[in-house]
């Protein structure tokens, strides 16, 4: 009897590049699939900007219900100019966050053979750590208000709220996470010097958490200084986990000093697997170089090897992840923005290739 395991992936191009990097990421997942012997059922939405034009909507009143059905949502990018930002956001991105309750935004910083950092003097062996982001509560509540609008009283406040179970939670899961690392080393933004009632709840919360993980290395740093180390030292750091707001300016950051934005993966999930999570690369749309096919697909290939990686493929995922840094290292092609000349496809391709290679 066949013990082939089979998972349903809701696929979503969305806009601009994503029409172009999807297809390269589901190539190198078929590659993958065969070696590893497992089965991707792969169900197409066209939710996007371009459909919102024509109907209104970015996603039909059932989308959640629909996605609910698969164990992943695979996404391009959503966002087109002449559709306001907050439309395509809260119209796709942020429902699926929020619905599917995926709290950890988790974003890898490592950076590959042949990508430049803009850092002198640093190599692949400096940047390899992983950011770890709360994406539910904290900074972004939408509690709060303006008071005596117009007037020389005016006032505006929002509120940011940690609950127990948000902290725990995220820190549970940066913690495990350290603990499938070599170094086993975590790393918490705070800012309890200046915010005075949740940074240090979220401090105390951390170190409750680390009580039950004493093979795991932690240190903690204020906002501020951490932003400098991840420039001047990012050798330093392996597992880094922040609230809503630290952790959305450090998960730009740390792609950032990792070179090209079109390489950047990111993963929005819910570790629990009661929802699907979704895996998107870190660019948008990219309208300036959409319909070229140059665009670096290698974000979108990298967001599928997390996706694996979640779905329980890990030597899959490992053989994506060494696949792209072989392929890079042996001089494969490159796109422009890597100083390369060739297009989306010719990448796609010649990774699947390296990973159907046993
Ligand atoms: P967002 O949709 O998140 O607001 P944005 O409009 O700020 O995104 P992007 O769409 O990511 O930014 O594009 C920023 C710049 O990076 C553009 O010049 C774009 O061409 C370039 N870029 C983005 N993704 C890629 C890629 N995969 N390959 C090459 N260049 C890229
Ligand atoms: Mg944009």
């Amino acid at each position: 009897m066949s013990t082939r395991k089979k998972y349903r992936i809701a696929v979503i191009p969305g806009d601009g590049i994503g029409q172009e990097t999807t297809p390269e990421g589901l190539r190198v997942l078929d590659a993958a699939a065969r070696r590893f012997g497992f089965d991707l059922e792969l169900v197409h939405y066209d939710w996007s900007c371009e459909v919102y034009s024509r109907t209104g909507k970015m996603m039909p009143d059932d989308g959640l219900e629909q996605l609910r059905q698969s164990d992943s949502v695979f996404l391009g990018a959503v966002g087109w100019p002449g559709v306001p930002d907050h439309v395509s956001l809260w119209g796709l991105l942020i429902p699926i966050r929020r619905g599917f309750d995926q709290y950890v935004n988790l974003r890898p910083c490592k950076l590959l053979p042949g990508a430049t950092t803009p850092l002198a003097n640093r190599g692949p062996k400096d940047i390899d750590f992983y950011v770890v982001r709360e994406n539910t509560e904290g900074e972004y509540s939408s509690v709060g208000g303006r008071m005596f609008p117009g007037t020389d009283r005016e006032f505006v406040s929002q509120q940011s709220i940690l609950t127990r179970i948000g902290c725990d939670r995220v820190m549970k899961y940066a913690y495990e996470l350290a603990m499938t690392r070599p170094r086993r080393k975590l790393t918490s933004a705070t800012k309890s010097n200046g915010i005075t009632f949740t940074m240090p709840y979220w401090d105390e919360r951390f170190a409750e958490m680390g009580k039950n993980y004493p093979g795991v290395t932690t240190d903690q740093f204020h906002i501020d200084i951490l932003c400098a180390h991840f420039v001047q030292h990012p050798d330093w750091f392996d597992v880094v986990v922040g609230s809503n707001l630290f952790g959305d300016i450090l998960s730009d950051l740390g792609p950032a000093v990792a070179g090209s934005i079109g390489i950047a993966a990111s993963a929005n999930i819910n570790p629990e697997k009661a929802f699907p999570s979704m895996f998107e690369p870190v660019h948008g749309s990219a309208p300036d170089i959409a319909g070229k096919w140059i665009a670096n697909p290698i974000g979108q290939i990298w967001s599928g090897a997390m996706m694996l990686e979640h779905l329980g493929e890990k030597a899959a995922a490992d053989a994506i992840v060494s696949g792209i840094e072989r392929m890079l290292s042996e001089g494969g092609p490159r796109t422009r923005d890597m100083g390369g000349q060739a297009g989306t496809v010719d990448v796609g391709k010649a990774l699947a290739e390296a990973v159907g290679r046993a």
